[in-house]
């Protein structure tokens, strides 16, 4: 049975400051969370370092067996697990038991790539002077790696950072979000119960910056691995000096739907519905900018503002809740601002567009102009815009207008036009016949322009998580 309780209370210990970490919907206490200072992170630290040789010297097919046991733990627990991260993260149970699900498969995937980390071998006497070497390169961990994290998928976007650290060999300290520490923590436990030694991963929870620095500042931690938002990634990036750094962050995710596909509406509207509401829209990928083509756009809006208004709001530990509260207050006085902006800028709701409780109505914009917030921005909640094209090539420029470049979907019966689309697309990646907010865990998954820098997916997570070294040996 895996507990966070026992880890807060270690780390109650160190800590002299602590504060009600709550649920969003229910405002009911769920854990006393200890802030951890300074100093409590300097001695994680310290700890991640000492332990890092062992990590290292540790045979790929005893961490992998490690990856793989944990992977089966979070499995034997899952519905306490979701419970977990329904509570903490406001998320609706369904796509709580579904995101553990997604991190038992992402361990999995980690435990399979920890034995697969291949050299490559380089023909020396392709160069004038290289005849009579051989030379091969090996990957070599690098160390202590700090992995700052968001409160929207508290467990598998915590996994993706230590998942790839240990099957690579690297120790591992997660400052999780400050509203969804406990997730992290139950991961810990998993690894723990599966055989990782307690130093090769640390949770440290506590506030961004003042945590956050220490890591930036340390010798130690060679590497920051970031997912969150594209200030905060900004920031770290510039404060990084020659550490490696991977930063996953925001996107105002658009679909064009062609009229190719008219007699698909059904499936597509139902895709687009769970695309941008899945979570609340709280999802780097929820579909936000939806082009219709204008000869199907009535059937499909009109099916669409349906399907937004059949979702039923309710406790995220409710197995019928589609939507719920936000994250917190500001979030929804924030999405409340950006509609009336766009409202005042010629917009149209054509469904939702006001608070409930401390959420918002699923909502549907249109006639939404290019410069409005709520287009530019990424908005992070179930607010949706619907604007009509005349052909593909005004969606492709429309989609493109953006500072970001997470990911686009697109559906269309039409091949030629698909792939000119897939091609012109400025994003990390383009899903064709589905919508954008679609994920596997061991795809390349990275971004472009404001989105982001590097890339996860295990495989491709661990290939910044290591050095290259290349050995020549000479028999001449
Ligand atoms: P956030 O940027 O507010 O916080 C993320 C983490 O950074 C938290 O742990 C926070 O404590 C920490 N932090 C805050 N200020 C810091 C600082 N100055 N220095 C170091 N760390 C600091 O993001 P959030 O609200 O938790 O998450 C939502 C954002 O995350 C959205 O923009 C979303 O698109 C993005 N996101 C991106 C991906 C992706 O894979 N690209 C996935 C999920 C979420």
């Amino acid at each position: 049975m895996l507990q966070y309780q026992p880890y807060l209370d270690q780390l109650a210990n160190n800590t002299t400051e602590s504060q009600a970490l709550v649920n969003p919907h229910t405002k009911e206490e769920i854990a006393r969370m200890p802030i951890c200072k300074e100093e409590q992170m300097e001695n994680a630290i310290k700890q991640a370092d000492g332990a890092f040789e062992t990590i290292k010297n540790m045979p790929a097919h005893e961490r992998s067996d490690i990856l793989n046991r944990a992977s089966e733990i979070l499995h034997d627990n899952k519905q306490m697990v979701a419970e977990t991260i329904a509570q903490e993260a406001a998320k609706p149970i369904k796509y709580a038991l579904s995101e553990v699900d997604r991190t038992v498969q992402t361990l999995k995937f980690s435990s399979i790539e920890a034995r697969k980390l291949e050299g490559e071998s380089i023909p020396m006497d392709a160069a004038p002077n290289g005849a009579g070497r051989d030379a091969y390169t090996l990957f070599e961990p690098i160390g202590v790696i700090g992995a700052i994290t968001p409160f929207n998928f508290p467990l598998n976007l915590v996994v993706h950072k230590v998942g790839p650290a240990i099957a690579s060999g690297n120790t591992v300290i997660v400052k999780p979000a400050e509203k969804t520490p406990l997730s992290a923590i139950l991961l810990r436990e998993a690894l723990v119960q599966a055989g990782l030694p307690e130093d090769a991963y640390h949770v440290v929870p506590g506030e961004g910056k003042v945590l956050g620095d220490v890591l930036l500042k340390s010798d130690a931690v060679q590497k920051i691995t970031f997912t969150g938002s594209p200030p905060v990634g900004r920031e770290i990036k510039s404060n990084a000096g020659l550490k490696k750094v991977t930063l996953e962050l925001g996107n105002n995710s658009a679909l064009y739907v062609d009229k190719s596909m008219n007699d698909r509406l059904d499936d597509i509207v139902s895709k687009a519905v769970h695309g941008s509401y899945a979570y609340n829209g709280q999802v780097c990928i929820s579909t936000q900018r939806i082009y219709v083509h204008e000869d199907i756009a009535d059937t499909f809006t009109d099916q669409f503002i349906k399907g937004a208004e059949q979702l039923t709001f309710g406790d995220p530990l409710d197995e019928e809740t589609d939507i719920c509260n936000l994250i917190d207050k500001p979030s929804q006085q924030r999405l409340l601002e950006w509609i009336e902006d766009a409202k005042q800028q010629g917009a149209k709701v054509l469904t939702g567009g006001e608070a409930k409780d401390d959420g918002i109505a699923p909502t549907v914009l249109t006639n939404v102009p290019e410069g409005a917030k709520i287009m530019k921005e990424e908005a992070f909640g179930p607010v949706v815009i619907i604007n009509r094209v005349a052909s593909g090539d005004e969606a492709l420029k429309a989609m493109n207008n953006s500072q970001y470049g997470l990911s686009a979907g697109l559906f269309s019966n039409d091949m030629k036009q698909a792939i000119d689309m897939a091609h012109g697309l400025e994003v990390g990646q383009v899903l064709v016949n589905d919508v954008p907010t679609l994920r596997f865990d061991h795809m390349p998954y990275g971004g472009r322009k404001q989105s982001g820098y590097g890339y996860e997916g295990v495989k491709y997570a661990i290939h910044e998580m290591v050095n290259r070294k290349m050995i020549s040996l000479n028999y001449t």
